[in-house]
């Protein structure tokens, strides 16, 4: 940030409720005692808020060689074609946009923003933008090539891409962050397009910022043009052409995956105990959810802070308190803990809900679980996850149980399409449909192939890759 007087302002949090998550982490290396870990969060499709005041770890582990690592197990595992192996494991395109904003105060700041368009063999390229100090080169192809196997996954006809900006957004006044996001759309001009790559929210960003980006981009095509090109983003507010369902969607496709496994476990809802790492857009969701149907939610994270209560938490309530109290640090009806005692509380699920890198060599042995269902991109490192599957705890892997924002991003990209509005229970069942099929999908082939679910997720994503290669060929 160049310019010289600090920027905070706060009435940034209203620009738009809802949030997705994000939590930044130790790096994972394990060995040494457990530092104290920043507590989070913020999920995708976040309100702006606070950051995490000591997050950024020193060294970040590359979340492209965990990407890999997940990658070529499977790809081993079900051997995978050689060549198409080649071209998954590369990008398709990855877009670096340096550009100049005007700041309240008349000084410029520049900003480095990116788009990572890992494939799109199965359809146009989509996924989220996030805007956060940490979002580099790495992260998004990351996060880019994880959208691709989600949407396999799902069988929705998308390939996959990420983008983002790199900054705090908690920065910047809401006029600010409009002339930052309408400079970036313009910056990235045609590489995105409602046929070619469609973004979304991320962490931090949400319906407002996706309506900026929707004028921008519809700004630079002809008048008779526009009203055919306002599915250039989804997540969008519902006047403006977003679906109903779309704000929860993440969380509601998580909470459909519990009770899938639920079903198969034997476990009954009423009195399922979880906690919830990020209480953003997902988190929040996923709990408001989870607790309707019966579950009691007995601790939550977020960048403020950690709270308990074994008695339960009022997910609704809470998360009124947050957002008019910049967290849920000081909730009264909950005892203040600190992050290594919430990963330690006994539990039945864990969702982490916030930022990658979250269940490591260090605190995957914390764990008092029985199911970690990662509503985050990324919560669990290749360590971590050989902790979990050597202590027998379930994992709902990211790609599926996080694949109801996109899932619904999909319904509303059609509702456009097609000039349709749909209903609220049209929504949810359509997603309840595509998401238990997929889950049902993946617990298959975990069981056929004895493999963990992670990698089942994987080899689910992976022969749909290979399959649309295979028809098609390579050109020329
Ligand atoms: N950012 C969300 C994700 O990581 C949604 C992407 C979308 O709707 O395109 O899945």
């Amino acid at each position: 940030m160049s310019s010289s007087k600090p920027k905070k302002n706060p009435s940034t949090s209203r620009i738009t409720p809802g949030a997705d998550r994000r939590i930044s982490s130790g790096n994972g290396n394990g060995s040494s005692p457990p530092r104290k870990q920043p507590a989070t969060s913020k999920t995708q499709e976040a309100t702006p808020e606070k950051p995490a005041e000591a997050v950024v770890p020193a060294k970040r582990r590359s979340m492209y060689e965990n990407v890999m690592s997940q990658f070529n197990k499977a790809a081993d595992l079900m051997r995978l074609d050689g060549n198409i192996r080649k071209i998954l494991a590369k990008t398709e395109n990855e877009i670096s946009v340096n550009f100049p904003v005007k700041m309240n105060d008349g000084q410029v700041e520049m900003f480095t923003g990116y788009r990572v368009q890992h494939n799109d063999a199965l359809g146009p390229f989509k996924g989220g933008l996030r805007f956060h100090p940490g979002v580099d080169r790495d992260e998004v192809r990351a996060l880019a090539a994880w959208m691709t196997w989600k949407s396999a996954i799902v069988q929705i006809p998308f390939g996959g891409a990420k983008g983002g900006i790199q900054m705090d957004p908690s920065n910047y006044s809401p006029a600010e962050l409009e002339r930052i996001t309408r400079r970036f759309t313009f910056a990235l001009g045609s590489n995105i397009g409602p046929e070619y790559d469609i973004p979304a929210p991320d962490v931090n960003t949400n319906a407002q910022i996706m309506a900026w980006i929707q004028d921008t981009y519809l700004s630079t095509v002809p008048p008779t043009e526009r009203q055919r090109n306002i599915h250039v983003v989804t997540g969008k507010p519902v006047v403006s052409g977003g679906s109903l369902g779309r704000d929860k969607a993440t969380g509601q496709g998580i909470v459909f995956t519990i009770v899938e496994w639920a079903k198969d476990r034997g476990v009954s809802l009423e009195g399922l105990t979880f906690m919830v790492q990020g209480f953003g857009n997902v988190g929040s969701w996923a709990a408001r959810l989870l607790v309707d149907l019966g579950a009691k939610l007995v601790a939550v994270e977020d960048v403020s802070g950690a709270i308990r209560n074994m008695d339960g938490i009022d997910p609704k309530h809470l998360s009124d308190y947050a957002q008019s109290h910049s967290g849920i640090r000081k909730y009264p009806d909950a005892d203040r803990i600190d992050h290594i005692m919430l990963l330690k509380t006994q539990a039945d699920v864990f969702i982490p809900a916030a930022l990658e890198n979250q269940i490591t060599q260090e605190t995957a042995p914390w764990l008092k679980v029985r199911l970690v269902a990662e509503g985050a991109n990324g919560p669990t490192t290749p360590e971590g996850d050989a902790i979990l599957q050597e202590r027998k705890i379930d994992l709902i892997p990211d790609i599926l149980c996080n694949s109801g924002g996109v899932t619904v991003s999909y319904f509303e990209w059609l509702q456009n399409k097609r000039n349709e509005v749909w209903e609220l229970e049209e929504v949810d069942a359509k997603l309840r449909k595509k998401i238990t099929g997929a889950y049902r999908r993946i617990r298959d082939v975990a069981s056929d192939l004895e493999t963990d679910w992670r990698t089942a997720a994987y080899v689910v994503a992976l022969s749909r890759l290979e399959t649309v290669y295979k028809e098609r060929g390579i050109f020329p």
